[in-house]
């Protein structure tokens, strides 16, 4: 006698579809409004890329590609800048804002990867963060979009803003700012992320007067309209 057959399992029902999370839904709408972003910092090697996010601190993009040809056609590489005049590099990068330090710390910095690194921009954060005028931010720039290594994210004054907006952290120190993206999205996503919050901040998101009606994150973004 045949056994008596088990009753088949009920299949399972589909479960409804998941709606993306908020973190989701702005990656998703950032890629879509910014699949090209990229840095605009216009730079031909790591080292050049070092130099230029240094001097645009307290100064922007704009600017500092304006000074940068002249600065790396006088000074192209670690080499050079190391064994500069700190007078002819404060002239040179003066339209930037805060020239001296600025112009002590590209030196410094030269003069660092030329005597301990071979000449190479370092890999690491750790060994970036040891040069002079150079913390997570920068590090997180060059490691990015030099090396193409997504190390974190380069926090800067648009993604503070954004970040803070579109309700992704309610901190306002960067390194915690970074800790809390970095949580929130994949990491093979970082640097692009980092460039298309930028991207959106410049385009959109202006400090004094966002663009909240005509901005397809809206729906997404717990300050649009109050701010
Ligand atoms: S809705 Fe307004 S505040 Fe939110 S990201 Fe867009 S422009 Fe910025």
């Amino acid at each position: 006698m045949p056994a008596p057959r088990s009753p088949r399992p009920a299949t399972p029902s589909k479960p409804p579809p998941q709606q993306p999370g908020p973190a989701t839904a702005i990656i998703n709408g950032l890629q879509a409004l910014y699949p090209e972003a990229h840095c605009e910092l216009v730079f031909a090697s790591p080292f050049q890329l070092l130099v230029a996010t240094i001097l645009s601190a307290q100064s922007t993009d704009k600017m500092v590609n304006a000074i940068t040809p002249g600065l790396f056609t006088r000074f192209p590489d670690a080499a050079a800048l190391a064994a500069a005049d700190p007078a002819e590099v404060e002239r040179l990068v003066a339209r930037t804002g805060f020239f001296r330090q600025k112009a002590k710390n590209i030196v410094g910095s030269a003069r660092l990867i030329t005597t301990v690194h071979g000449g190479e921009v370092p890999r690491t954060m750790e060994a970036l963060c040891t040069l002079p005028g150079v913390a997570r931010k920068t590090a997180n720039v060059v490691l990015g979009s030099a090396y193409g290594m997504n190390e974190g994210i380069a926090v800067d004054t648009h993604v503070t803003r954004l970040a803070g907006r579109l309700g992704l952290s309610r901190h306002t120190d960067p390194v915690k700012i970074e800790r809390d993206l970095v949580g929130l999205f994949p990491r093979e996503r970082w640097t692009q992320l980092g460039h298309q919050i930028i991207w959106h901040g410049r385009r959109v998101c202006q400090a004094r007067k966002p663009a909240c009606q005509s901005c397809t994150l809206a729906p997404h973004c717990p300050a649009a309209g109050r701010v």
